[in-house]
């Protein structure tokens, strides 16, 4: 493995501890097992996409990975056919194909079974992705569009400033 892979991975495993610390003070009413936010489209930064793919290739099981491929490629047909040409434009049709598969709830490919099956590696945006006062609107608003938690923003956007590419 590529020295500077190694010290990628460390730097996202200190900035998901780090994270992971702070979301830990924040009361929210997110519960264990709930998957309600896995049904919409996250993105991943590069620096985080390069460590989930390692644990992709070389921690996840044989089933786990087959079970992965098959959504991966349901989510490439449902991508195909909710976009123009199957393509991304720019920011206006993603924001448009984000909606649309949050309105479908389209769940993410890493969902299995119910649970996300690159936990350990989970990307900063699902990290932070919490619902603070009640889960009652949590199946019609997924993105938390109406009720972003301000705290959840907050370390967005700290992480931005040190060049972290990390979007909500
Ligand atoms: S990566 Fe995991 S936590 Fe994030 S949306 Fe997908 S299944 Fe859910």
């Amino acid at each position: 493995m590529a020295p500077n892979f190694n010290k990628l991975r460390r730097e996202v495993s200190r900035l998901h501890r780090a994270i992971d610390a702070r979301m830990m003070m924040i009361p929210k009413v997110c519960q264990r097992g709930c998957s309600v936010c896995c049904h919409q489209h996250i993105r991943i930064p590069g620096q985080e996409e390069l460590v989930i793919e390692e644990f992709v290739l070389n921690e996840m099981s044989a089933d786990t990975k087959s079970h992965v491929a098959a959504n991966l490629e349901a989510w490439f047909d449902y991508f195909e056919s909710n976009t123009p040409d199957g393509t991304i434009i720019d920011e206006s049709t993603l924001q448009a194909f984000e909606r649309q598969q949050a309105e479908d709830r389209f769940p993410c490919p890493f969902l299995v079974d119910g649970i996300c099956s690159i936990y350990p590696t989970r990307p900063t945006v699902c990290r932070v992705h919490i619902e603070q006062g009640t889960s009652a609107h949590c199946e019609s608003d997924p993105q938390k569009i109406t009720e972003p938690c301000s705290e959840r923003l907050d370390v967005l956007r700290s992480r931005n400033s040190e060049g972290w590419m990390v979007h909500l």
